[in-house]
């Protein structure tokens, strides 16, 4: 019998440990909050549709990719239909006219310099950078903690042009790269392509266009439970065991190694070795009470930005979409209220005419995502009438809009659910129901977090709350880097397989 390893979660980054662990000879038990797999990569059932709550590309689903191997070692991808979008993304102009946001880099120029010929030289400069990126894959083979100074040196070498790049478009943010350009055209299609935060670093956004570029950025059809379910279904073939409605309320320490879990029933279980892959603030600061902690860790959890929470309204409309771009960024003749802290002029409408899996022959599934301000909805939902009533409201407000912008849909409407970030947080932990964890600014975007805790023997932590940026790729690597630290340590020679 191997170790027995305990793993704090059944998120995509606990499957993924617990099945690189047991590929490895450990016995592993995920103990899981929720009733599902997945935590954040999940999606939803309500009367015949289903909403999705997750992944709307999914790095690495061709074959070519280094990370693809990663996909078929946890068999995340059996037998599953990617759909590679050739307009990625719509978004409507200030003089109402739209601008498509195409896969391919050289449609993507053209459509640009259609749409603001001023911004000729910048335009040609920012797709020969996504053509750049589109040249190089990572390596995911060998855990970055295990590097040493001779692979370093390799590495460097090897990857030295793309570290290159890295520096340079790592250093500014979408935000102040958007100043650049002197059309309004090109500032707001900066500020609102696939969603992304102007806050975040510009390589992230280049890596992105140039993963859609070669068409390696798809969407699995089904979406992220489906997802999810698939890669359980492996931990469970290689021998783990998930506990589900199995909450952990303390991580049990006995002089500085941790040796067990105590769950919120008061049972306590004990392992060799306990790894988080919940939330990161409160592992650190209420299942271990913030005994391990340094400057550092206070630091990021005082000062470093996270990626917002949502209120994500999705509604089953009785109707086809045929035609329809699957993603829109509508400009609003006034500001759409979401809470006191957040006001939006714009807003994304997700169209899943592309999946027919969610809804019935005919109907079709449809999401918007909007900020929220987690304070604001955790105090409302103190009082349950006015937290129902404001979710209400807010998806009337949201339907008026629909109904200018696609076509009447408020007589088609056969089901609406609201999500807030009361939600994120009630079924995944999430600190400040934030969806995404640390958001990759200039200034975290190269920092990396260490999966261990000062003084803290016997323990890791693995998913997006030691992995700045998250996303579900980023996490699962987390976990199968964290299996071949674990197996370093224990003199493991450390396997993977398909
Ligand atoms: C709307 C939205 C869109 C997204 N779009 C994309 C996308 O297009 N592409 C992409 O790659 N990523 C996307 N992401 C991000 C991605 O889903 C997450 O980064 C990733 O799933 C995080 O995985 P994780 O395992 O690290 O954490 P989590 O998913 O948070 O998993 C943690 C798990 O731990 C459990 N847990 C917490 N506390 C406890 C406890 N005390 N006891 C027991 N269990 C506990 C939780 O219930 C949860 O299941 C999106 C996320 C959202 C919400």
């Amino acid at each position: 019998m191997g170790k027995k390893a305990i793993i704090i979660g059944a998120g995509i980054a606990g499957l993924s440990t617990g099945i690189y662990l047991q590929m490895n000879g450990y016995d592993t038990e995920i103990f899981e909050m929720y009733a599902l797999p997945g935590g954040l990569c999940t999606s939803w059932k309500r009367k015949e549709y289903v909403f999705n709550g997750a992944i709307h590309w999914l790095v690495g689903t061709c074959e070519e990719m280094n990370l693809h191997k990663m996909w078929d070692e946890l068999h995340a991808l059996d037998n599953a239909k990617i759909v590679n979008h050739n307009e990625f993304f719509r978004i409507e102009l200030g003089d109402g006219e739209f601008f498509r946001g195409f896969a391919d880099a050289n449609k993507l120029e053209g459509e640009m310099l259609r749409v603001a010929p001023e911004d000729e030289e910048k335009i040609k400069e920012l797709i020969s950078v996504v053509k750049e990126f589109a040249k190089y894959d990572f390596p995911v083979d060998k855990a970055p903690e295990l590097y040493g100074a001779a692979y370093g040196i390799k590495f460097l070498l090897k990857y030295k042009t793309l570290l290159k790049l890295l520096r340079k478009w790592g250093k500014i943010s979408v935000g102040e790269y958007m100043k650049k350009f002197k059309t309004e055209n090109m500032k707001l299609i900066l500020s609102q392509m696939l969603g992304i935060d102007s806050r975040i670093s510009m390589a992230i956004l280049l890596m992105t266009l140039a993963w859609i570029h070669i068409k390696c950025a798809g969407y699995p059809l089904g979406g992220s439970l489906k997802f999810a379910k698939a890669i359980e279904r492996r931990y469970i073939s290689l021998g783990g065991k998930v506990h589900y409605n199995s909450k952990v309320s303390k991580i049990i320490v006995e002089k500085n190694r941790a040796v067990g879990v105590k769950l919120e029933d008061d049972n306590t279980i004990r392992g060799d070795i306990i790894i988080s892959a919940a939330d990161g603030h409160r592992t650190i600061f209420e299942l271990l009470d913030g005994k391990y902690v340094n400057k550092k860790i206070k630091e990021m959890y005082e000062n470093w930005a996270l990626f917002p929470s949502l209120c994500q309204i999705s509604i089953g409309v009785a109707r086809s979409f045929d035609g329809y771009p699957h993603s829109i960024n509508f400009s609003l003749k006034s500001p759409l209220e979401i809470d006191p802290k957040n006001k939006v002029n714009r807003m994304l409408v997700e169209i899943y005419n592309f999946d027919p899996t969610l809804a019935p022959e005919g109907k079709t599934s449809i999401i918007v995502t909007l900020p929220a301000d987690y304070s604001y909805w955790t105090s409302m939902r103190e009082n349950k009438k006015k937290y129902e009533e404001s979710k209400k409201n807010l998806a009337n407000d949201v339907i008026k809009i629909l109904d200018e912008k696609i076509g009447k849909i408020s007589d088609k409407i056969e089901v609406i659910d609201v999500a807030t970030p009361v939600t994120y947080f009630r079924y995944t932990n999430n600190w400040k129901g934030s969806f995404e964890g640390w958001l990759p600014t200039p200034k975290t975007f190269s920092k990396r977090v260490k999966k261990t805790l000062p003084r803290l023997k016997n323990f890791y932590m693995v998913g997006q709350w030691v992995e700045p940026g998250g996303g579900i790729p980023t996490v699962t690597l987390s976990g199968r880097n964290l299996a071949q630290i674990i197996c370093k340590r224990d003199g493991k020679t450390f396997r993977s397989f398909s």
